[in-house]
């Protein structure tokens, strides 16, 4: 049996070491730091990638998918880095290096460190069960905290929505509505409550935000969105913006703004038992308009009469919006851009249609012919479909 040193000698003699200025000038390489977590958290080499040395097998291709390109792995002294080199040549990758040296000469010879930022214990804690989720993780709780998501409408669809948000910890939550709460609102507007009858519904699904994660700051704006005010209220740097508006002429003016933003619009309706959901995003899919160039006349748009709604319905659809808004901020999975998501609660089916970017869309198409916001006569005072 070799001893530890020997076998070191021997996987070393097996592998190639780099120099730090030779791995600076690699192309395209993937930096892992197989370094234990305190470890790293006491700082790493800028632009790295923490896979520590035990999880190196099994994360390695979430991470490195290209086996041909460039992989420098460092350790504190290019121990444990050799023999990590070792294990990923054997998976097939071609191109690895151990760092010579490995943290501690970097930090000697005074080359560029980061220092990670962390969550607090109060925080970790919170968050435990997103710090579980590899695809999440303390580095994606960060980017939660970082975001900025604007919702419009504090109704059916905004109310569990922002609850939802908040308790994941989305760090800015900008909220749109210029109506008060009512008694009929409480059949399914859960973020209101007997307690805030009859003051702003901005101000109620703030205190009940607030209630549930004082992580979270709340950006309220108690007005209607108008063609006056739409651009100031986009300016605010929104990463992600949630639809619940209840009417057309606010869907169009958000549609045509937020393509000119360049800001993915996360789409709801409900109406009755039925609901939908999408994402428009600009850079990468169908606008609104490419399936609805203009609103329908108003003889033809549902009367206010007519829009009911189960009452738990805008949870299941304002959910799903509050799931893809996620996943859109920490840019993981498959969003529902390209997609017409169709649930029927009175059935309990989901069913899927491809939407398509039509390059003749007046807003977002080859040659638009929509340039300024367009205010859309109001069909009727209150909700026509997700009130
Ligand atoms: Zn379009």
């Amino acid at each position: 049996m070799p001893s530890y040193r020997e076998l070191l000698q021997q996987t070393k003699s097996e592998i190639s070491e780099i120099d730090a200025a030779s791995a600076q000038g690699l192309e395209g390489a993937v930096w892992i730091d197989v370094r234990e977590a305190e470890e790293w958290q006491e700082g790493h080499l800028p632009g790295a990638v923490h896979i520590p040395r035990g999880n190196l097998e099994s994360r390695i291709e979430g991470v490195a998918r290209d086996k041909t390109a460039p992989v420098v792995l460092y350790c504190a002294s290019a121990a444990r880095s050799a023999f990590a080199a070792k294990t990923l040549e054997e998976l097939g990758y071609e191109d690895v290096y151990s760092l010579v040296g490995g943290f501690t000469d970097w930090k000697r010879n005074g080359l560029e460190i980061t220092m990670p930022r962390t969550l607090s214990p109060e925080k970790r804690t919170r968050y435990s069960r997103h710090l579980l989720i590899p695809e999440i993780g303390e580095e994606g709780q960060l980017k939660l905290l970082d975001s900025r998501i604007l919702l419009i409408g504090a109704g059916g669809l905004g109310s569990p929505a922002s609850l939802y948000l908040a308790a994941a910890g989305i760090g800015t939550l900008g909220i749109i509505d210029a109506d008060i709460v009512d008694e009929t609102n409480l059949q399914r507007q859960i973020a209101h409550s007997l307690d805030t009858l009859g003051t702003p519904k901005v101000d109620s699904a703030k205190r009940t935000i607030e209630a549930l994660n004082p992580d979270v700051e709340v950006v309220p704006f108690q007005e209607r969105l108008t063609s006056e005010n739409i651009d100031a209220v986009l300016a605010h740097g929104w990463d992600v913006i949630i639809d619940g508006t209840d009417n057309f002429p606010t869907r169009y003016l958000l549609n045509d703004a937020s393509v000119w933003h360049d800001i993915p619009v996360v789409h709801g309706s409900i109406y009755r038992f039925e609901g939908q959901v999408t994402v428009f995003d600009p850079a990468n899919g169908p606008c609104y308009r490419c399936l609805y160039p203009s609103p329908p006349p108003p003889e033809l748009a549902p009367s206010c009469a007519e829009g009911g709604v189960l009452g738990v319905l805008p949870g299941i659809v304002g959910s799903l919006q509050g799931s893809e808004a996620l996943k859109l901020v920490l840019g993981v999975g498959e969003s529902l851009a390209g997609r017409l998501l169709l649930f029927d609660a009175l059935h309990t089916t989901f069913d899927e249609v491809a939407i398509r970017k039509n390059p003749d869309c007046p807003v977002c198409g080859e040659h638009p012919t929509i340039t300024e916001y367009i205010d859309y006569i109001e069909f009727c005072s209150r909700g026509t479909v997700n009130a």
